[in-house]
């Protein structure tokens, strides 16, 4: 049976419309799907009886739920696993931070792309997630963040599960409604879509000219040091990547945030911090240090504090803007696919 949710405003005015329902019921019906979000067609109080029984007769609600949460002892994040309608698991994290809370949420059910690094590569892509499934998250987690931290979420980042840019036309679908007054109304300078560097896909993206914020996952910048872990580079190398990214400059004229995670050896060299150095003089950029969260069997090793300390150092001295991103949650598995991970090798 059709999903509801895959219907717009005006699809639900035209089916009513066809039923001889009143069109002024598609708008209490779209407010209880998305700003209400409830998981079943008798939670529509103000409809009559018959009119329930003919959404019943036609559509399905197929929502996400919370079936797993655990808290960081050590940060105070927390980690939730979703069940989505056919049993499959996603996951979402929140981090509390001062007055900040942010929600980070997935867009696939794991992701093709296979990094070294991730967690969440390991498992292969299983399906793509509805826009749906990719809003009821942030519903959610907003909810849970009233309950666990006392206050509505601030901040979104699209860094879960897969790859946002693989699944564009329904991410984006879904940030509409989170930024839109049926949604949830929220601000999209608040929310941070990150991806591996798809070429095609971000020049596709740069056209929409976004308001939200864009990060790339760079973690080397030498080409065959980043192919080696990241295949995706193979097709999209770095110089396309220079060449797509200056081009998303020039359309949202918006700074982009480069995350790059320091693997002992491997990407926390001076030489490499030179490259990282040289890819950011292309644009206006915010790097973001992050501390590589040890994943099971996977072999890389996190840097030595004072290898961190000199790459931090180095970036400094050329006037860069630059963090570094203690790995939150780590006893709790926080980091990219991990937790559905561990969970499907349970069940
Ligand atoms: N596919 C997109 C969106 C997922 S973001 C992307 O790659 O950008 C997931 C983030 O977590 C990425 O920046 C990724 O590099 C990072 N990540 C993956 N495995 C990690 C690990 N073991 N430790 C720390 N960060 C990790
Ligand atoms: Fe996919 Fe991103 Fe993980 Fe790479 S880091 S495998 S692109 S989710």
């Amino acid at each position: 049976m059709q999903n509801i949710k895959e219907l717009s405003l005006d699809e639900i005015k035209d089916f009513l419309q066809q039923k001889n329902e009143k069109g002024f019921r598609a708008k209490q019906i779209y407010g209880w799907l998305w700003q209400k979000n409830v998981k079943d067609f008798d939670q529509m109080s103000n409809l009559s009886k018959s009119l329930r029984e003919l959404l019943k007769s036609e559509f399905e609600i197929k929502p996400i739920k919370i079936t797993y949460s655990v808290k960081s002892d050590k940060d105070n994040s927390s980690k939730y696993a979703f069940m989505t309608h056919d049993n499959l698991l996603i996951e979402g994290v929140l981090i509390p931070d001062k007055k900040r809370v942010t929600a980070c949420i997935s867009t696939q059910v794991g992701c093709p792309l296979t990094c070294k690094f991730c967690a969440t590569g390991t498992m292969g892509l299983k399906r793509n997630l509805t826009k749906a499934e990719i809003y009821e998250q942030v519903f959610l987690l907003n909810q849970e963040a009233t309950k666990a931290y006392g206050h509505e979420l601030t901040n979104i980042v699209i860094m879960g599960m897969g790859e946002p840019l693989l699944n564009l036309n329904n991410t984006l679908n879904a940030i509409e409604l989170i930024t839109g007054s049926d949604g949830l109304a929220m601000s999209p300078q608040r929310i941070t879509l990150s991806t591996s560097g798809l070429v095609k896909q971000l020049k596709r993206l740069a056209d929409t000219e976004p308001k939200f914020n864009l990060a790339i996952s760079l973690h080397s910048a030498t080409n065959n040091n980043r192919s080696s872990i990241m295949p995706v580079n193979i097709r999209n190398p770095l110089p396309a990547l220079v060449e797509a990214l200056k081009y998303y400059h020039k359309k949202t004229q918006k700074r982009i945030t480069i995350e790059y995670l320091l693997i002992g050896g491997l990407t926390d060299r001076l030489e490499d911090a030179k490259a990282l150095a040289d890819f950011c003089r292309n644009f206006p950029t915010k790097i973001n240090l992050i501390e590589f969260n040890p994943v099971e069997h996977i072999d890389y090793k996190k840097s030595k504090p004072k290898d961190i300390t000199k790459f931090h150092e180095f970036l400094l001295s050329k006037n860069l803007v630059v963090t570094i991103r203690r790995s939150k949650g780590q006893d709790i598995s926080a980091a990219c696919g991990q937790l559905a991970v561990e969970k499907e090798k349970n069940a």
